[in-house]
């Protein structure tokens, strides 16, 4: 369908390294598995049931099981590396940025986050010399689960390794107590960033309802991001979407993740959820989430909304320029231009 290079913007390491390459790298550093079977792993590793996950959380134990893998500076080299250039040959992605947490590949403390960020960085660079038609960065994540101090370990190594390839900060992961997360926070965490040069985004407004919408509303207003990661809660509110235009926040959207984790309980809630944000004017890119878990790549995804009606091949291709010219990896390039 496009001949011109993609952009992927969100897609997470522990999403995003093939099963077969897990599978080797986990016999490499003698990882005890659940499971002596190779298919069986690859169903451990990936959302295999068609039907999804019950719910996100069911999604953060298959991360668990590939952040143990990635916990070493040789397996962060390798999935990194493996990643970029993966993208590139499958789906020509000549933009991408990888997000993953360095405190949980640290097996607790254990192993050193320098080592493991370092890791990250040569592979980053080997990934450069033999694909140099990619351009890539790596956004290091917080986590709602961690301390204010913890997160702000993470803010502080994005600052200190920006120089060498660090694009951006976000976070993720579970809300403790499926409580409501107060984003404020992190809002020292995200200033910091921010004044050092990095890009923002943040996961948020991808389920939890009500919830949901006054999280999105909370983070526009007082963290201020460049990109918001899913966001698609937004579509439920005027306001909000006029808010996110206003402030020129790209949302990543991640349709196939959205439909397994029944964040959106239907193709046509994906195609509502688009012409929603079509019709308010809403910045969007689109991404896989980390394809090798989500089964899916960025090209699926480009294919599937075309097919159920959510963009028109023009619209899908000003989708996809926006995400060459909202990544972080572009403004760094201009930054040393
Ligand atoms: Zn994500």
């Amino acid at each position: 369908m496009f001949e011109e290079g993609l952009a992927e913007l969100h897609t997470h390491l522990g999403g995003s390294v093939a099963a077969d390459i897990l599978w080797s790298l986990a016999h490499e550093q003698g990882i005890a598995l659940p499971t002596r079977d190779y298919w069986e792993f690859e169903r451990l590793v990936t959302v295999s049931d068609p039907r999804g996950v019950p719910d996100l959380d069911s999604l953060d134990q298959i991360y668990h099981l590939t952040e143990l893998i990635q916990s070493s500076p040789l397996a962060v080299e390798r999935s990194v590396h493996a990643a970029i250039g993966g993208a590139y040959r499958s789906q020509r992605i000549t933009t991408l940025e990888l997000r993953f947490n360095p405190m949980k590949r640290n097996r607790g403390g254990e192993r050193d986050l320098d080592h493991i960020i370092l890791a990250a960085i040569r592979g980053l660079d080997l990934a450069s010399l033999e694909y140099s038609q990619v351009r890539a960065g790596l956004i290091l994540m917080m986590d709602r689960t961690f301390t204010a101090d913890q997160n702000m370990v993470i803010i502080e190594k994005a600052i200190k390794y920006m120089p060498r390839g660090v694009v951006g900060v976000d976070i993720a992961g579970p809300r403790p107590h499926g409580a409501r997360y107060d984003y404020t926070q992190i809002r020292e965490h995200v200033e910091l960033a921010r004044e050092a040069g990095l890009g923002v985004t943040i996961h948020v407004g991808e389920e939890g309802g009500e919830h949901g919408v006054q999280e999105i509303g909370e983070v526009v207003e007082s963290l201020r991001p460049d990109r918001v990661g899913h966001g698609i809660l937004a579509a439920r509110d005027p306001g909000l979407m006029e808010a996110i235009r206003q402030a020129d926040i790209t949302l990543e959207i991640c349709p196939t993740s959205n439909l397994l984790t029944k964040a959106l309980s239907s193709e046509d809630d994906v195609r509502k959820t688009f012409r929603t944000f079509v019709e308010h004017g809403v910045p969007f890119t689109i991404a896989t989430d980390g394809p090798e878990m989500m089964r899916t790549h960025l090209r699926d995804e480009f294919e599937l909304l075309v097919r159920i009606g959510a963009l028109d091949e023009s619209e899908l291709r000003l989708a996809n320029e926006r995400g060459h010219d909202a990544s972080f990896v572009a403004r760094r390039a201009h930054a040393a231009a």
